[in-house]
């Protein structure tokens, strides 16, 4: 059985790279009994889908986001620091 802190390393490796199945099982375990664990992985994956929604949708390089849109996204980050222990 993996320890919270292996966890939470295997979590981001997972979005890197596909880790074996025996692993993420465990992992998926570890997140039914662990709430921070859970939590942990789900605003990872948010941001992870968030990051490539955009990089995805993305007209051009010169893109740039308004100030408005910044600030959103710097009061979500800092949310999700602040309920993420
Ligand atoms: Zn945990």
């Amino acid at each position: 059985m993996y320890k919270c802190k292996e966890i939470i390393e295997l979590t981001s490796q997972n979005m890197e790279t596909s880790l074996p199945w025996y692993t993420r099982l465990e992992m998926k375990a570890h997140y039914l009994m662990c709430t921070t664990c859970n939590r942990y992985a789900q605003q990872l994956q948010f941001m992870n889908k968030a990051l490539g929604a955009f990089e995805g949708h993305a007209p051009n390089k010169d893109c740039q986001l308004s100030d408005d849109a910044k600030q959103r996204i710097t009061k979500k980050m800092d949310q999700a620091k602040l309920t993420g222990d």
